[in-house]
């Protein structure tokens, strides 16, 4: 049975109008970099509770979260009203096995996310596990519009600290950005162009993790299979782990 914490909310921050971070105090958690909690609020008729990736590292003082609102959805727009001070349910303990310790060995690391799908990736990022464990590391972000690029300078701050091994790239689909490349994710792979822009192989030596869109993890782990590349599970280690979020 899981557990609640009343925790209060430090910090919001709005990335764009339907995108948002919030962050909770609640003392240090255990928990492994890549998991999630539920976050709950008290509505009339009940606890309305969902699942949610937690973005920062273990160890930390406060629970950080990305958020993006789902216009007719039940929680998300509850979730933007919070204000400093407001209390947000945290379920305990966390759990998901979307973590490093799933990841069997392999040349590279390929961290692919569709937008909020992110979160995970910069928990373990701030870990020192990926960096002992892969050569090279990858960080794919694609989201719509430039706007909902969030954390971007988080991002810049770990490659700075990882010059020539972690690698970010940016996808942004609807509108042209700098440095940017402006396709979905499963066409970039399969033109090559993805892996030339990153100057990385993707291949069955690859370890590949997806989370995010549900229609980018079908459609990216369908070509990935074409590519010689297999579903990791446990009982069958492979090369591709994934989290979907609806
Ligand atoms: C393991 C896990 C981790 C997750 N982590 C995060 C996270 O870090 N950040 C985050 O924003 N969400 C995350 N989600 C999704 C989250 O749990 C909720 O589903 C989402 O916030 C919508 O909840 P809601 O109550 O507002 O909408 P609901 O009333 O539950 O549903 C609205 C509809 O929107 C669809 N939907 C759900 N999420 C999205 C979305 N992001 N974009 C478009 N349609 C969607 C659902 O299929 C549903 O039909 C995660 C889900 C899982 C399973």
């Amino acid at each position: 049975m899981a557990q609640w914490l009343n925790a209060t909310v430090s910090e919001t921050i709005y990335w764009t109008s339907s995108l948002f971070s919030i962050k909770a105090k609640t003392g240090p958690l255990p928990f492994i970099a890549g998991q999630f909690v539920r976050l709950a609020i008290e509505g009339p008729e009940g606890r309305i509770q969902r699942a949610y990736s937690l973005v920062n590292p273990p160890d930390s003082e406060y629970q950080e979260f990305l958020v993006s609102t789902v216009a007719d959805g039940l929680l998300s727009p509850l979730l933007q009203q919070l204000t400093p001070g407001d209390t947000v349910g945290i379920s305990q303990p966390a759990s998901g096995f979307f973590i490093l310790d799933e990841v069997p060995e392999g040349d590279n690391l390929w961290l692919i996310a569709t937008g909020t799908g992110i979160g995970p990736y910069l928990s373990m990022l701030a870990t020192t596990e990926p960096y002992k464990r892969f050569k090279h590391i990858i960080l794919v972000h694609s989201v719509r519009n430039s706007a909902d690029l969030a954390y971007k300078e988080l991002i810049e701050s770990f490659v700075a600290k990882h010059p020539g091994q972690l690698r970010y790239q940016p996808v942004v689909t609807r509108e042209p950005h700098p440095g940017a490349l402006q396709d979905r994710i499963p066409n970039l792979i399969s033109n090559h162009q993805l892996q030339q822009q990153c100057g990385q192989l993707l291949n069955s030596k690859s370890q590949v993790m997806l989370c995010g869109n549900p229609q980018m993890i079908t459609d990216t782990k369908a070509l990935l299979i074409e590519m010689g590349l297999s579903k990791n599970l446990r009982r069958n280690p492979g090369n591709i782990t994934v989290e979907q979020y609806w």
